[in-house]
């Protein structure tokens, strides 16, 4: 039997099998490699050209779902050997695809959309090329939780990805409760339906007060971005009648981050001036204007977390 049996799309790129394993002119690919590509998360310009190369010269494409990345690689004018490799299959999929890279063919790993294991498939696989020493190498490109942190405006300087959060109040509730005392950003994903029932237990661990984000639909037609106290973001995400549709991502202050007004008068005059001046001269503009330390108004006005107490 052909191990390779739910093969979805058998069509052959153009050239003959050495050229899918040794790659074509311009994006040489070495034999017997993994590739982890990433994919949009919604907009098709994001499929970066050496996505497009990498997936359109490999001799073997692991999509978690085939149908998904099949319209994918049609779109972008790719004809690919795909295979799948989901969650419930993957434990069983690995032999198959480490057999084809030790014969030298070069394979890509995708997931429906963004970057592989982040959230996705491919821990499995990736680990087992580790144990094996077999070569992997990054197409990087598109991801959710990157996105979303990039356009927030909460510090970035250090940030902690937790992924989904339990669907159950009490559980995730009990799991806010613990990353209550981090001091970094805080990164979730989340499904649409449930945002508004999470960001009202976050309220109940966190307070209203905690500066809070929510990027929904990023890079597609209906993109918004809230931002504002985790109250407002709430409120916000409950009076947009298109708040409960397409995806999600949602971030949150660390601890210590919610303002005296003291702190927010300075945020304010550190804003204004960051905007025009260079950070060391706006940070000692700001700290002799509000009265408030140089080095408070420098870590401001250069994007680094406030300090904690
Ligand atoms: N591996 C993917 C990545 O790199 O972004 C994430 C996969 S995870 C299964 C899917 C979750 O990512 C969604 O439920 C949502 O929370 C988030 N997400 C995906 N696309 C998004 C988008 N366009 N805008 C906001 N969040 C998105």
């Amino acid at each position: 039997m052909n191990p390779m049996s739910d093969i979805a799309s058998s069509e052959s790129p153009a050239g003959d099998k050495a050229d899918r394993r040794g790659g074509r002119a311009g994006a040489p690919l070495r034999p017997g490699t993994l590739y982890v590509v990433a994919t949009p998360i919604g907009n098709m310009g994001d499929l970066s050209p050496r996505a497009r190369e990498v997936l359109g010269s490999v001799a073997l494409v692991a999509a978690e779902d085939t149908r998904h990345t099949g319209q994918l690689l049609t779109h972008a004018g790719i004809t690919a050997r795909l295979v799948s490799l989901h969650e419930h299959n993957e434990a069983g999929r690995v032999d198959e695809i480490l057999a084809r890279l030790r014969a030298g063919d070069t394979v890509a790993l995708v997931t429906d959309a963004g970057t592989p294991l982040i959230s996705d498939p491919g821990y499995r696989l990736l680990a087992a090329l580790r144990a094996a020493s077999l070569p992997v190498s990054p197409v990087p490109g598109p991801c959710a939780a990157i996105a979303a942190l990039s356009v927030a405006g909460l510090p970035t300087d250090r940030f902690y990805f937790e992924g989904f959060l339990p669907a159950r109040s009490a559980a995730r509730t009990a799991r806010l409760q613990e990353l209550a005392p981090r001091g970094e950003t805080l990164v979730f994903y989340e499904s649409t339906n449930r945002l508004g029932d999470t960001l009202t237990d976050a309220i109940a661990v966190f307070g209203p007060e905690r500066p809070a984000a929510v990027g929904r639909e990023l890079t597609k037609l209906h993109e918004t971005v809230y931002r504002g106290s985790l109250a407002e973001v709430r409120a916000a995400v409950l009076a947009d009648p298109g708040g409960d549709r397409g995806e999600c991502t949602w971030l949150l202050a660390g601890s210590g981050a919610e303002k005296t007004t003291d702190e927010a008068e300075l945020a304010r005059v550190v804003g204004i001036l960051a905007a025009e001046l260079p950070a060391s001269q706006a940070a000692s503009l700001a700290a002799r204007l509000t009265g408030a330390s140089r080095k408070a108004a420098y870590r401001l006005a250069s994007g680094q977390a406030p300090a904690e107490d």
